[in-house]
């Protein structure tokens, strides 16, 4: 069983999210629970949440379809003290926004080292960070996301994510997300029938598929390896549609969000469509 969607907008408050998943025939979405651009946010009011979770038992999603992401803002790698501790501080409240939500993880991007800290280093910060947020709240799992590898950003091996797993003390509540436009930038092969039977084994071998908590479905602008974030259309880009058949029919794979970040929204009704049919 997949769950399958996108993220969706949230504009006006969490609680319109829901409606707005169910009627593109999404099992599954994704929001911001604030503003992504912003560092501050207020408070969640007793409408948002009385809202979102009435809003959810009315469309039929459980705490296990819905994948919130945090702001970009958030480096949780951040050489500097005073700004690692301010998204820190911003992290612990977008997991507390998702346990006040009744939302069992969060996912985010892992952070940057921008050349001031050795990679090594990066990596354990943005653990710490981890359990810094993992102190203070409950229930809500920290969800990695593998990247592009873009600019400093890491976490794009799949040996990147397992250390900074292996440096999070409660490993019951730190997971990954995988992303297949980020995997195939960053080297991965999603395309071909052996690259995608290769690349889940090393997964399997790194980090294991007890850790997978939810996959970002998008076909890749740039060819493999490029380190370039460039999502495209499912179909439409260096993956191409066989790749996604593939991925809907791995069991390995059940009972986990599937979120489209693909741009044209307009199209995400079909793409969920094309890909329930695969089931
Ligand atoms: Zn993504
Ligand atoms: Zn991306």
């Amino acid at each position: 069983m997949k769950y399958i969607g996108a993220h969706v907008s949230a504009a006006g408050g969490v609680q319109n999210a829901p409606a707005i998943a169910a009627k593109i025939g999404a099992t599954a979405f994704a929001l911001f629970t604030k503003n992504q651009r912003q560092w501050t946010a207020k408070p969640l009011t007793a409408e948002n949440i009385e809202g979102f979770k009435s809003e959810c038992s009315k469309y039929g999603y459980n705490s296990g379809q819905i994948l919130p992401h945090d702001s970009y803002l958030i480096n949780l790698g951040h050489p500097e003290k005073d700004a690692l501790e301010k998204s820190r501080n911003a992290f612990y409240d977008e997991m507390q926004r998702c346990q006040q939500l009744g939302i069992d993880r969060l996912n985010f991007h892992p952070g940057s080292h921008l050349k001031k800290i050795p990679p090594d280093q990066c990596l354990r910060n943005i653990a710490d960070s981890i359990n810094y947020a993992l102190e203070q709240t409950e229930n809500v799992i920290a969800v990695i996301e593998n990247t592009a590898g873009q600019g400093t950003n890491l976490g794009y091996s799949f040996e990147q994510l397992a250390t900074i797993i292996h440096n999070v003390e409660d490993k019951s509540r730190v997971g990954v997300c995988v992303d297949t436009c980020h995997g195939f930038a960053a080297g991965y092969d999603f395309s071909s029938e052996e690259g995608y039977s290769m690349l889940w084994k090393q997964f399997e071998q790194t980090i294991g598929f007890e850790y997978l908590k939810g996959m970002h479905l998008n076909d890749a602008k740039k060819e493999l390896g490029s380190r370039v974030d460039r999502h495209a259309p499912l179909g439409q880009g260096y993956i191409g549609e066989e790749a996604f058949v593939r991925l809907m029919n791995d069991s390995r794979l059940d009972g986990i969000p599937f979120i489209l970040e693909t741009p044209e929204s307009e199209r995400w009704a079909d793409e969920i469509t094309l890909l329930k049919d695969q089931l």
